[in-house]
């Protein structure tokens, strides 16, 4: 690899995370969850009062992002063996992964000036190489020139009855079709917005795990890093 990064887009539920976390360890790199970057700032502008199901103001947001009232960083938690999300010093890990988080985070991540705050901070996070950066522009527009391009999707079905699983797991009182209509609401948000959309990267190598288990997942990936 020349420039150490692996960068890793796709649809919402996948198994992103799962799987950039299996091939960080494998190669002993780092991992960033930069889709924890989104949710971070959402939940603060939830905290904040500044998002509804309405309207979001924006002025007062992009505001205090300037004035840099928003740090945030990541730290290992050796006990459950996760990095998790930090947002001004105060972890924020579970609040961020709620389905509550969820509905508002594609509308966040449309604003053009929350996206530029958080890829300089990301491309910053890559500068010494010996990462794998999960999300919807790292292949495009965060690293486009990273040695490995992965495009991870699966049917929504699947991924629906993955994440109904994993909020159910948690406590969460939810239905299945409620988690699939979010999933399709996130999908089409990232997909259609107007600053750098979900796209396939020309050079990007298409995974589809609806019918891969998170090992077989692992070792294509494998294959496609060798190639
Ligand atoms: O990856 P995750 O599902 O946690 O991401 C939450 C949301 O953040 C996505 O649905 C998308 O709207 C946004 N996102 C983004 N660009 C990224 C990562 C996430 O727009 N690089």
């Amino acid at each position: 690899m020349k420039n150490n990064i692996i960068a890793i887009d796709g649809h919402s539920s996948c198994g992103k995370s799962t799987l950039a976390k299996r091939l960080a360890a494998h190669f002993g790199f780092r991992y960033i969850d930069t889709g924890a970057m989104y949710r971070a700032v959402t939940h603060f502008a939830l905290e904040n009062k500044l998002i509804d199901s309405e309207k979001i103001d924006i002025s007062k947001l992009k505001n205090l992002i300037e004035n840099n009232a928003l740090v945030i960083d990541f730290q290992y938690n050796s006990e459950t063996g996760r990095s998790e999300t930090l947002l001004n010093g105060e972890n924020i890990e579970n609040e961020i992964r709620s389905s509550h988080t969820s509905d508002f985070v594609s509308r966040i991540a449309t604003l053009d000036f929350v996206r530029t705050y958080l890829v300089k901070q990301q491309q910053l996070m890559g500068k010494d190489g010996k990462l794998v950066m999960d999300g919807r522009d790292i292949t495009t527009v965060v690293f486009p020139n990273a040695d490995v391009k992965i495009f991870l999707t699966a049917s929504i079905e699947v991924r629906a009855e993955r994440r109904y699983k994993e909020l159910i797991a948690k406590g969460e009182v939810i239905s299945f079709d409620e988690v699939r209509d979010n999933l399709a609401l996130r999908d089409h948000i990232d997909s259609t917005r107007d600053v750098t959309p979900l796209t396939i990267a020309p050079d990007a190598v298409v995974l589809d795990n609806s019918n891969l288990t998170v090992d077989g997942t692992f070792k294509k990936a494998l294959e496609i890093i060798k190639r």
